[in-house]
């Protein structure tokens, strides 16, 4: 048998990992592609934020979100959480970020009403809107697999579909980097993702081919660097809390 040295393994380790960007040849929102397989979360869990993390939601106060224009975010606090109140809109940071390590905790209504993608829809949008990782109550419930809980929307179904009951906190911790774009506009980088739902891989390194969209995929125009982080008002009660990140582009 030969052994491999440990400078051979560090050699391994190190090489870098191309991001993955290859769309399925499945239709975008087929309802026949397979479903991804069932995946039972551990233990509910909670991360308190870093030392360096931006806490944008601690319990108490929206004071960090604006429904718009810098308008006081319209969506309620409940025990210690933020719930959608339907047909208010979007809440958005009123800080602008670029690369970033989020954490997000969110919950979909108990008992579950609806089906498909009209049962606790909301999403976790990048850059003012442009990339969508799907919130849905994605438990016994049927929808497309990339429009289900831990899709990165109409583009990439989730590795698997590790999401708890209607009621039940879940987490996501995204780290996303922001696509680049040259002088002239053009696209230098993409846009990409790695996601954890509950603590299970759902995103591995996914480059988007662009925005995030229904029925459509357009491609990247290029948009700021810095750009607000938005929560969707899908008309359900859906609840968040424990919010923050870390700057990566503000870190060392
Ligand atoms: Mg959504």
């Amino acid at each position: 048998m030969k052994l491999v040295t440990p400078l051979v393994l560090l050699a391994l380790c190190s090489v870098p990992v191309a991001a993955q960007s290859k769309l399925s040849e499945w239709p975008q929102h087929s309802e026949d592609r397979p479903r991804p397989r069932v995946v039972e979360p551990g233990a509910v869990y909670t991360v308190a934020p870093p030392a360096d993390a931006i806490v944008l939601f601690n319990g108490t106060s929206l004071d960090k979100w604006t429904a718009g224009s810098g308008a006081p975010a319209k969506w309620r606090i409940v025990d210690g959480a933020f719930e959608v109140v339907p047909g208010t809109g979007t809440m958005s940071t009123r800080d602008s970020f670029g690369d970033v390590q989020m954490h997000v905790e969110w919950a979909s209504p108990k008992p579950a009403v609806g089906t498909g993608q009209d049962r606790g829809n909301s999403g976790v949008f990048m850059a003012d809107g442009r990339y969508e990782t799907q919130v849905l109550d994605s438990r016994d419930n049927v929808t497309y697999a990339d429009g289900q809980a831990g899709a990165l929307y109409g583009q990439f179904p989730p590795l698997v579909n590790a999401t708890r009951a209607p009621g039940e906190w879940q987490t996501y911790d995204i780290v996303y980097h922001r696509p680049r774009f040259k002088a002239d506009g053009s696209l230098q980088s993409a846009a990409r993702f790695t996601v954890f739902l509950n603590g299970v891989l759902v995103q591995d390194n996914m480059e988007l081919v662009g925005p995030t969209a229904n029925k459509s995929r357009p491609p990247f125009t290029a948009h700021a660097d810095r750009l607000p982080i938005t929560l969707q008002d899908h008309g359900h009660r859906v609840r968040y809390r424990n919010v923050w990140l870390r700057d990566l582009e503000k870190t060392p």
